[in-house]
């Protein structure tokens, strides 16, 4: 008999705020393992901490709630030793893009079959609301946290310039777009990035919210996601692109960012006149 979304969820009940845009992500997930039968058993989740990383036990699975920034080396493992399960890796940006972003080349490189998905809201949002590395410098300001006027990291751009074969981005607050995005990174035969764009009504402000969702649009039909070029403009647009930006057969060797942007301090952050811009901007 076919699985439903609720045969992927665990007993444990969420205990995210109301109307975080972690519930969506969590929905889009399991609709995407019913949309392609994936056996619980056959399933593992693994992530790191933060409020993000406590959707890996809210699913029927092989779960792990693991380690500070350490998902993707476990993952890693994971899926070295049992290749027949399919290996997802969840957390947020300040898990991710901090304390774990030295392991993200590397399983970039490794190109070991996952799918690693980064719920961004721009806030480290289990410890109350600090600023993490995809945090606008004008959200810093409106909270009033002192001394951290860095510039936002790029995540899109990040791994596009470590040479990652499949990279997509999709909203929280979007479910048919969130489950269509995660039932194709599934698919993927190597490592699969997907930027979750997801809120925290806890700690931004509504006007926050609303500014990343006005930002957003969907990739045009006739978008080729081969094009490494493309993808880099994409990524570096002022706007949010929703869709697959990137992909690449897993065989062919990763696309090397063009020599006149490699040396761009804009690469990996926002220039310094658009740094207001929220998590992901670049121009
Ligand atoms: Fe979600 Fe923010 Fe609440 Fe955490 S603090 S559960 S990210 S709304």
């Amino acid at each position: 008999m076919a699985l439903k979304p609720k045969d992927y969820r665990s007993e444990l009940e969420p205990v995210w705020c109301t109307g975080c845009g972690d519930y969506g992500v969590l929905k889009g997930l399991t609709q995407a393992f019913a949309d392609l039968e994936l056996k619980p058993e056959n399933l593992g989740v693994i992530s790191g901490i933060g409020c993000s990383s406590r959707l890996a036990g809210y699913t029927r699975s092989y779960s792990f709630n693991s380690i500070h920034g350490r998902a993707l080396p476990i993952a890693t493992g994971l899926k070295l030793a049992r290749p027949e399960l399919n290996v997802v890796v969840v957390g947020g940006d300040g898990d991710g893009f901090s304390i774990g972003l030295g392991h993200i080349p590397h399983a970039i490189r490794r190109n070991v079959k996952l799918m690693y998905a980064v719920l961004d809201n721009g806030v480290y949002g289990l410890t109350k609301g600090q600023a993490s590395p995809t945090t606008a410098t004008e959200f810093k300001r409106d909270r009033g946290l002192a001394g951290i006027e860095e510039r936002p990291l790029n995540p899109v751009l990040l791994v596009l310039s470590s040479g990652c074969g499949y990279v997509a981005r999709t909203h929280a607050g979007n479910l048919p777009h969130l489950r269509a995005t995660f039932r194709e990174a599934l698919r993927y035969p190597g490592f699969a990035f997907v930027h979750v764009l997801a809120g925290c009504v806890t700690y931004q402000t509504p006007t926050y919210a609303e500014e990343i969702y006005r930002r957003c649009d969907l990739l045009p039909e006739s978008y080729d996601p081969s094009d490494f070029a493309r993808a880099v403009d994409a990524a570096r647009g002022e706007r949010f692109a929703l869709g697959v930006l990137y992909r690449r057969p897993p065989d062919q060797p990763p696309a090397v960012l063009p020599a006149e942007l490699a040396g761009e301090a804009g690469v990996w952050a926002p220039a310094p006149e658009t740094a207001d811009l929220p998590p992901g901007d670049a121009g």
